[in-house]
């Protein structure tokens, strides 16, 4: 089954810029690992970025100057990601970006009840930009409500989910704003997991803020 809902120009460029946070590299990594597709666009990103470099010759503008640290960069992240997805014949259900993180696949994880039958792990990052986690959703079942500001992104890596319309299966993404309310719900037959990337909520020192912060929102 191939891939239909794949990573945004926005975060790829980032990510090949090296100016994407840890939490949110990780889920664009794991996407690429699936996504042949992106894997195409990220090498045609850095086709363009290495003819700019040609015509620009010895004297570098700012301009050229970054886009010269841009196909560095990318030629980094092409090749971590080329090394991560040839492993023969791997059966994993975790592309390798997520099982360094997690050390191990599926059957080596400890799950942590979330209620209604749902679990998650928590992924530790350096990044205090992002939350990462692990969910595991029940056949049937909506994910459980969390509330989170700004942009989310979410990566089936086993089963499936709708959302709306949409079906999301094995190594689609779905990136939402914070302000969309939507209720993502795994379909009959299997347990859907996926990685969820979230920004994290603002850090406040005032208890009476942080007491707020669920009620305002922030
Ligand atoms: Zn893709």
């Amino acid at each position: 089954m191939s891939v239909k809902h794949h990573i945004s120009d926005d975060f790829l460029i980032d990510y090949a810029s090296g100016s994407l946070s840890e939490g949110w590299s990780l889920a664009v990594a794991s996407h690429l690992a699936l996504c042949p597709e992106c894997r195409r666009r990220l090498s045609a990103m850095e086709g363009a970025a290495g003819a700019l470099l040609d015509k620009a010759g010895d004297s570098l503008n700012e301009d050229e100057a970054w886009a010269r640290f841009k196909s560095r960069a990318i030629d980094v992240r092409v090749d971590e990601v080329k090394t991560a997805i040839a492993a023969p014949g791997s059966t994993a259900v975790l592309p390798e970006p997520l099982r360094s993180y997690l050390g191990g696949d599926l059957a080596d994880l400890k799950w942590r009840a979330l209620g209604r039958g749902a679990y998650q792990i928590l992924i530790d990052t350096k990044d205090t930009e992002t939350q990462v986690r692990l969910l595991r959703i029940p056949a049937g079942k909506p994910v459980p409500e969390h509330t989170h500001v700004g942009r989310e992104l979410t990566l089936v890596l086993a089963g499936s989910f709708r959302d709306g319309d949409d079906l999301f299966a094995r190594g689609d993404i779905e990136e939402a704003d914070g302000d969309l309310l939507h209720t993502p719900t795994a379909t009959e037959g299997e347990d859907c997991i996926c990685l969820a990337v979230t920004e994290a909520p603002l850090k406040f020192s005032s208890w009476i803020v942080r007491m707020m912060q669920p009620i305002l929102k922030i």
